[in-house]
């Protein structure tokens, strides 16, 4: 590991640290010798001999800690962080924490680094009480805060992410409230079985975001487990002025909901409806083809999905129309349909709007970029078959 580019800084922060307190020193004595410490050379001598730890240790001892070289410190220390070795960070922190010199605000930004790093060397809970610490304090950093949202929301204690989000959003004008309701979700999920207390967390995600479209799906599936279509139907019609990116998550079970209902009929026309709104809605197209074969047959299907197939080509598209004439051309349609079958399992149908992430299910909290609510399905149509020959 090429560290030593690093640790020539050490020496020069300690030398400017010792000629800094020596001149400071100069000022009142007269007499002043004009050489350097022995412990630099011991320092630069473990330096040379492979000893990096050593080194350290020597020279943090030799950097005296005063208002002047306090930032050094943790420059250095955080040069360490970021390089990932994160034990040597640690060791410059704590040497600064135990100076009784530093100043109140001083010493906390040295726990918030130190924090920092536990955070880094993943060791959660050290990092959790160094901050929940730091809380104590009159006006406690801000970096707090949003280090404990981050550690809360690794260790799912939504309870606690939602205090922390609140407390984020009153003393920085970032909206959280769509995050918020992201937690309350989970709440949510964690309670399914009880749906009175699930229902009562739901009520508190469209309390703070009121285009939260996965609270009402989730909604929706604790009406469907207790048999009430009709509610369930309510929610599930309610996505489209929520955000129409979404409505391809609820067509399952919209189809369950009307079946159930015995009421195909009004789905197909909602789906026409919504085909007229939104023409790119490629799933919402297969759905209209499976009811249309569901209540007409499967010639009825072809027929409807064959016209629009030219003027809103899909992959997807295409291969349902294949599966559809299956018994028309035992040699040919087979293979194609194998064919088309691939080129879907290899496209992504989800992708993130922040970092573009992309996957073939679907996260409400993006594994790329750990922002909520930015993984949007994506129709699968002829760009994405260009991307996939090319
Ligand atoms: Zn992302």
């Amino acid at each position: 590991m090429n560290v030593e580019w690093l640790l020539l800084l050490l020496p020069i922060a300690a030398l400017s640290g010792w000629l800094s307190a020596r001149s400071h020193f100069k000022k009142q004595k007269s007499t002043d010798k004009t050489s350097f410490n022995p412990e630099y050379f011991k320092g630069l001598n473990f330096l040379l001999n492979e000893q990096p730890d050593k080194a350290i240790d020597v020279f943090i001892k030799l950097l005296e800690v005063n208002s002047e070289t306090v930032e050094t410190h943790l420059a250095l220390a955080n040069l360490f962080r970021r390089r990932g070795e994160t034990d040597r960070a640690i060791r410059i922190h704590q040497n600064l924490i135990a100076r009784p010199t530093l100043t109140l605000q001083q010493r906390d930004q040295a726990l918030v680094e130190l924090g920092l790093d536990y955070m880094n060397a993943g060791v959660l809970d050290r990092a959790e009480s160094l901050f929940l610490e730091l809380l104590t304090k009159p006006s406690p950093p801000i970096q707090a805060y949003k280090q404990l949202l981050r550690i809360y929301q690794q260790e799912k204690k939504w309870i606690q992410a939602i205090e922390m989000a609140k407390k984020v959003q009153t003393i920085e004008p970032d909206n959280m409230d769509p995050i918020i309701a992201h937690f309350y979700c989970e709440l949510a999920i964690q309670h399914m079985h009880t749906a009175n207390k699930a229902l009562m967390f739901l009520k508190q995600a469209n309390k703070y975001d009121q285009d939260c479209v996965r609270a009402m799906l989730l909604e929706a599936d604790l009406h469907i487990t207790a048999n009430n279509y009709r509610k369930a139907l309510k929610c599930l019609l309610n996505i489209e002025q929520q955000n129409p990116h979404y409505l391809a998550e609820a067509l399952p079970q919209l189809l369950m909901c009307y079946q159930q209902l015995n009421n195909l009929p009004s789905f197909e026309k909602w789906l026409n409806t919504i085909l007229l709104r939104h023409p790119n809605l490629t799933s919402a197209r297969l759905m209209l083809t499976q009811v249309t074969q569901l209540q007409h047959g499967s010639q009825a299907a072809q027929d409807y999905l064959h016209t629009q197939l030219h003027a809103h080509p899909s992959v997807e598209g295409l291969h349902t129309l294949i599966s559809l004439g299956e018994p028309s051309n035992p040699v040919l349609v087979p293979l194609i349909r194998d064919i088309t079958s691939i080129m879907i399992r290899h496209g992504d149908r989800y992708t993130c709007q922040h970092c573009g992430f992309s996957g073939k299910t679907m996260h409400w909290h993006c594994p790329g970029c750990k922002q909520w609510g930015t993984i949007k399905p994506t129709e699968i149509h002829l760009s994405a078959l260009e991307t996939l020959l090319n």
